[in-house]
């Protein structure tokens, strides 16, 4: 069968090396000149199977409100006059109940499991390397109140199966020695082993390579214009191509993993995708003192941001702004949260990082209200299938939602209990 991946993020690649791998004629389609340019360029780094938690629970309405008027708040909500955020904003709502929170909660793990599993199955069988640390994820606490936030948080995951551990401050500072200067001003942490963290970049970019050496037809530069329909079957993608033109690419299958531009050319021909994007930031500095650097990917819940180590460099990754598809790194909001992340790295680790010429970067997080992908079929076109909004979770998800879609392509029934879109 022919196949055209639409997109090729994370999430477009792993779906086109597994469709290849089974035996289908790919083809993955991009506007950029190569892979993974866009969300999946500076993310957190982490594979976090263990904090999946979506965003939508009882308490967060309260603290948005707290949060409104803070431009380096962890979430900026700008309110627009724009129906698509008017409905992620209402869905959300009503995700924010105790039992939706739990149902999104056991969804996630299932998934997260599934593909981490998928994940070092792939890198076993590719051998591909990418600054990859398995050495579990941290998450630590500046405050009483919020320790005990988060031992309840590590109670309602551990209920799933999933193994946080609740740790002491001393018990802190021996997972991650790195933040002995930042030591006193932390009340205890939790803990998962089993995480890790690598580049989503570099794993993107050589899994595209290998694709296109298994004889994927990668088509760069190639801007998708729009999906053409024809009964209920998809007969074509209208793109511009690399050299200007316009021409209509056919296949028999089509899978579109187009992240938060997935909506506006699938809602007019298909179904109504809920994905908002989720505007987030990363700082990437240079390491002065590497052996005084953190290997243990970190979570700094004060400022709900992540740390990641990947070689010679650090990541720090955080913060979220609904409001609209805004990719300007420039705007005055845009400076503050940067800035705000390197600062916060100096209070962390002091002298550790080179902040004189950070690498700023921003993403926009394809996010649904339950934090739950759309993996899976269109309920109204037979031949398109999605595999799209992936929200905080995308690389964590990446080769499991890949591995998932081939496999329902393929007729079969993916190995896990998570309910898979239209199937
Ligand atoms: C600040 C931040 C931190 C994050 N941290 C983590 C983390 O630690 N762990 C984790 O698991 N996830 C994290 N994420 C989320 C993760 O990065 C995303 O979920 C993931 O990158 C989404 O992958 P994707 O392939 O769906 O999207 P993308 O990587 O955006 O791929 C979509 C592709 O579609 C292409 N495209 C779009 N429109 C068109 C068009 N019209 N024509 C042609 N091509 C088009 C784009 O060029 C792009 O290459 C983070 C995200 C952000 C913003």
């Amino acid at each position: 069968m022919k196949v055209a991946v639409l997109g090729a993020g994370i999430v477009g690649v792993t779906t086109a090396w597994y469709l290849n791998q089974s035996g289908h004629e790919v083809v993955l389609v991009d506007r950029q000149g190569d892979a993974a340019l866009e969300t999946s360029f500076a993310n957190g780094a982490q594979i976090s199977v263990s904090f999946c938690e979506p965003w939508a629970n009882a308490w967060v309405p309260i603290k948005v409100l707290k949060w409104l008027a803070r431009d380096d708040s962890p979430l900026l909500f700008r309110p627009r006059l724009e129906l698509a955020q008017m409905r992620y904003g209402l869905s959300f709502l009503m995700q924010c109940t105790t039992a939706s929170f739990e149902r999104n909660v056991e969804e996630l793990v299932q998934l997260g499991r599934y593909s981490h599993a998928r994940h070092k199955e792939l890198v076993a069988a590719t051998g591909i390397e990418y600054d990859r640390l398995e050495k579990g994820i941290l998450h630590f606490f500046s405050s009483q109140a919020d320790l005990d936030a988060g031992v309840a948080g590590a109670e309602v995951m551990r209920h799933h199966g999933v193994d946080r551990r609740v740790l002491t401050r001393e018990q802190v500072l021996a997972v991650e020695p790195a933040l002995a200067s930042f030591g006193p001003n932390i009340y205890g942490g939790t803990y998962t082993p089993s995480d890790e963290s690598g580049d989503a970049l570099v794993f993107t970019q050589k899994l595209a390579r290998l694709c296109e050496q298994g004889g994927v037809q990668a088509r760069w530069n190639t801007q998708i214009l729009a999906l053409e329909r024809q009964g209920q079957q998809l007969s074509g993608v209208r793109v511009r191509n690399a050299q200007g033109g316009q021409e209509t690419l056919q296949a028999d299958v089509y899978v579109v993993a187009l992240a938060s531009y997935a909506p506006a050319l699938v809602n007019p021909v298909a179904e109504c995708l809920n994905i908002y994007p989720a505007k987030g930031y990363s700082a990437t500095l240079k390491l002065k003192r590497p052996e005084r650097a953190s290997t243990v990917s970190l979570l700094d819940d004060t400022r709900k941001i992540a740390i990641s180590r990947l070689g010679d460099r650090i990541r720090i990754a955080g913060t979220a702004e609904l409001a609209g598809m805004d990719t300007r790194l420039d705007s005055a909001t845009a400076q503050v949260r940067c800035r705000a992340l390197v600062k916060r790295y100096e209070e962390l680790f002091p002298g550790v990082a080179d902040p004189s010429e950070p690498n700023y970067w921003t993403g926009l997080r394809p996010s649904t209200p339950t934090n739950i992908p759309y993996i899976g079929r269109s309920r109204r076109l037979g031949n398109l299938w999605f595999n799209c909004g992936h929200g905080t979770l995308g690389w964590t998800h990446g080769a499991g939602s890949g591995h998932a879609l081939a496999e329902l392509i393929g007729g079969r029934r993916p190995d896990t209990a998570f309910n898979f879109y239209g199937v």
